[in-house]
């Protein structure tokens, strides 16, 4: 963990954050600035800055947890991003994969996400 992390700070509850998921390992949230409806942040609970700098089974998590959370927002057609550096358009220094759904493709079972 890092003091100064802003998703850090969202796994220890210091930055309110609307929490998709949680486990020992891996913490996966909607993203504030979303892309489409639904965009979700899943993250490891380990801090690194870098796709290299991630434990092996904590990276494995994170893709079944990216693939839970597409099947729980029932759709079919949507992106995995994942940023490495500056110039690969990384804003944040920790880890975390994108789940963007495409436009108008968001069932949820039952689930209701914000419409922004
Ligand atoms: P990156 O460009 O791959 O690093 O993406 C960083 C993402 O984090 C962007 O899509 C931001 O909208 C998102 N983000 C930044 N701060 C917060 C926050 O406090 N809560 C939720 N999402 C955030």
């Amino acid at each position: 963990m890092s003091g100064v992390c802003i998703f850090c700070k969202i796994i220890r509850g210091e930055i309110p954050s609307m929490k998709i998921f949680e486990s020992e390992k891996t913490y996966a949230f909607l993203d504030i600035g979303p892309l489409s409806r639904g965009h979700s942040l899943i993250i490891p609970k380990h801090h690194g800055a870098k796709l290299h700098d991630i434990p092996d089974d904590q990276l494995s998590e994170l893709l079944a947890v990216t693939k839970k959370i597409a099947l729980a927002q029932g759709v079919e057609n949507y992106n995995v991003l994942q940023n490495n550096g500056r110039i690969a358009h990384q804003e944040v220094d920790h880890v975390h994969f994108h789940l963007i759904p495409k436009p108008n493709e968001t069932q949820g079972l039952g689930i209701e996400w914000p419409t922004q």
